[in-house]
């Protein structure tokens, strides 16, 4: 009789963890905050990497993203008011980007899921981590209807998000925490608005970066950068507008915006954490709960893809052997992949934004101009963007 997986968090990571082990036969429930509802409206990433796309496909679980999404093989750097294009798909063996919003991705795994007669507790509070160092680890909470509940685990996988209790849960001391806080904010803009490109835009500008991002053929999301401790309540509707165009501006084009209705405004605080190990006990840490990174580059949603595949891989080997060398190496294995994005994320930071210091800002210009002059540069460039 096998104890079930506890998975906290039915976000990216959670739930395809949950549908993984599904497959290969082992037991988990799903401890989720939120409700169903919440959970498959919730907008944040929409560029998913092909090896990520290739992993849900292997499982059954991409058939509507490989039916919907639009593939994405070229972006375009503006600078000064010229636009240059990159054709990463051409330098790195065709792969492209697949453009498909987070929350359809969660629609999907849920769906497959809860069809498949996963078990899934939504609206749950108060979740409690216990005996973690011990093999019969178990959960607390408080469900939708008030009880206190409880489960005993084999495993816990923490999959709450960056704000979650499971990374709470270790002691003080047992892991070692990387941040760093990049010097600077986004104001990430979601808007009614048909795309007005066919690629994603990121474009240099005195006054700061503006990105032009990819969602759907009615949606869109833009970002633009600001001073940090900024508040949303500087950035009246107009005023977005009125920078973006000019941020986006092209010379001598007739190239224009759409607007549309904005729908979100937020300040997202650019800053990177990881956590080391991504274990403690019997406790496994996947995705945001383990790891965050500035949105810079499109990493966080296919990183927490990568932790759950290895994650069931091990769970799996385990579960059927009794061989955990998959388990003893699971944060290894992530971590690698995880400081690789980092670095190639921070790269990109610092070469797409305006500083407060000159220099900086002209090293970063220096970089871009390399990257659209040297193929070299633009090999690693697109190597590392569309993943490796
Ligand atoms: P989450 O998606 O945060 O899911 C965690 C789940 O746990 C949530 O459902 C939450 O409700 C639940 N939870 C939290 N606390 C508890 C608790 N105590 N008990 C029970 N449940 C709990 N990534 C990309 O790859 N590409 C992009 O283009 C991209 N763009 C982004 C744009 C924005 C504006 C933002 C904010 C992020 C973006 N990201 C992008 C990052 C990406 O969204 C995250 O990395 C991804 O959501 C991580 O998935 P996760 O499953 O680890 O965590």
């Amino acid at each position: 009789n096998l104890r079930p997986v506890g998975i906290v968090g039915a976000g990216p990571a959670g739930l395809t963890l949950a549908n993984l082990l599904r497959q290969g036969g082992i037991p988990c429930v799903v401890l989720e905050r939120g409700t169903r509802e919440y959970i498959e409206t919730r907008p944040r990433a929409g560029v998913i990497e092909h090896r990520a796309v290739r992993m849900l496909d292997e499982h059954g679980l991409a058939d509507r993203l490989l039916r919907e999404a639009d593939r994405h093989g070229a972006c375009e750097f503006r600078v000064n008011g010229q636009a240059h294009e990159v054709d990463y798909a051409a330098l790195y063996d065709g792969q492209t980007h697949y453009v498909y919003p987070q929350q359809e991705v969660v629609k999907d795994l849920l769906g497959a899921f809860l069809d498949s007669g996963g078990d899934v507790r939504f609206s749950v509070t108060d979740v409690e981590l216990h005996d973690i160092e011990t093999s019969s680890p178990y959960l607390t909470w408080t469900s939708a209807s008030g009880e206190r509940e409880r489960l005993d685990c084999s495993f816990i996988a923490g999959a709450d998000g960056f704000h979650g209790v499971t990374r709470r849960s270790i002691p003080a001391g047992a892991v070692q925490e990387f941040s760093h806080q990049h010097g600077i904010e986004w104001l990430s803009i979601l808007a009614e608005a048909p795309p007005s490109t066919h690629k994603v835009i990121y474009a240099l500008h005195p006054d700061g970066f503006a990105g032009h991002m990819l969602r759907s053929s009615t949606v869109s999301r833009y970002y633009l950068q600001v001073p940090v401790d900024d508040t949303v309540d500087n950035w009246p509707d107009e005023r977005v507008w009125a920078e973006l165009h000019k941020r986006l501006a092209l010379r001598d084009s007739d190239w224009k915006l759409t607007e549309g209705r904005i729908t979100e405004k937020r300040i997202l605080d650019m800053r990177s954490y990881v956590v080391e190990p991504m274990n403690h006990g019997n406790l496994y840490l996947l995705g945001d709960a383990a790891h965050i990174i500035t949105p810079v580059g499109a990493k966080g949603m296919n990183l927490a893809l990568h932790d759950a595949e290895v994650l069931a891989a091990a769970l799996m080997e385990y579960t059927r052997t009794g061989d955990d060398a998959g388990l003893r190496s699971y944060s290894e294995v992530c971590l690698r992949r995880v400081w690789r994005a980092q670095e190639f994320s921070q790269w990109m930071v610092f070469m797409i934004h305006r500083s407060p210091e000159p220099f900086l800002s002209r090293l970063g210009q220096a970089r871009l101009e390399h990257l659209i002059a040297s193929g070299s540069s633009a090999g690693y460039f697109a190597q590392n963007y569309v993943g490796p």
